[in-house]
């Protein structure tokens, strides 16, 4: 008897970048997702299917058992707390920083050094939230969900943490990126109770994305 695997994944960059690691394994997607508006993508492999979440879900549905494995970058890694998630691989794919970033006119060291107490906005507050207690830099933290760029432009906030990847938007909205927080990538999640239900299964899969990662 088969057991089906469902790995879920999160559209664009992950989605795209994880593709030679399944095709390594003897896996095809069979619909495109920028096509397709399904949300259970069949492959090639009448026992493996790809389940697209957003891309702050792919912990959770891992987590609970929603799917049995998962790609899911650090900084998401880290928001969500990776409990109850074995990691077994850094995939090395979707790199990029997570940075703080100020308007151009802004003189963050001083504001550091000074000691004043930083508005910071942020999709990221664990993140932003440890470097900052770190540094011994007070901070109010202001939630975000999206489009940080705008929070020091419409005076909503002195400073954003950031993803960080070409650095193309920061400078297309006059900021400018004054820390690097920390690298980021994606990294491969399994269920832990799966990877024992499932093992004959899962571990020749994670075994063979273990061989495909570019360095
Ligand atoms: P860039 O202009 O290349 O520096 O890209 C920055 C924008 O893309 C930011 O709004 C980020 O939120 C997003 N971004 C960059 N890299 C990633 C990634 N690996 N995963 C998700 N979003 C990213």
């Amino acid at each position: 008897m088969s057991q089906t695997i469902t790995l879920a994944l999160s559209k664009g960059r992950i989605f795209d970048e994880t593709m030679p690691l399944l095709r390594a394994a003897g896996i095809e997607v069979l619909e495109d997702p920028e096509k397709s508006r399904k949300l259970i993508l069949p492959t090639n492999q009448n026992d493996v299917r790809v389940v697209l979440v957003r891309a702050t879900d792919v912990p959770t549905y891992v987590e609970h058992g929603g799917a049995d494995l998962g790609v899911t970058g650090k900084d998401t890694l880290i928001e969500h707390g990776g409990l109850g998630l074995y990691q077994p691989l850094d995939l090395n794919i979707a790199r990029c920083r997570v940075s703080v970033a100020v308007r151009a006119d802004f003189d963050y060291a001083s504001a550091v050094r000074q000691g004043s107490r930083l508005r910071v906005a942020t999709k990221y507050t664990t993140i932003a939230r440890d470097f900052f207690a770190a540094k011994g830099v007070h901070v109010d933290l202001i939630k975000l969900y999206g489009s940080m760029e705008l929070a020091p432009l419409t005076g909503l906030a002195d400073a954003i943490v950031d993803l960080v990847s070409t650095g193309n938007t920061l400078k297309a909205n006059h900021l400018v990126e004054v820390e690097r927080i920390m690298d980021i990538s994606s990294r491969l999640v399994v269920n832990q109770a799966a990877l024992k239900l499932k093992q004959a299964r899962l571990r020749p899969l994670i075994d063979a994305f273990a061989g495909a990662i570019q360095p």
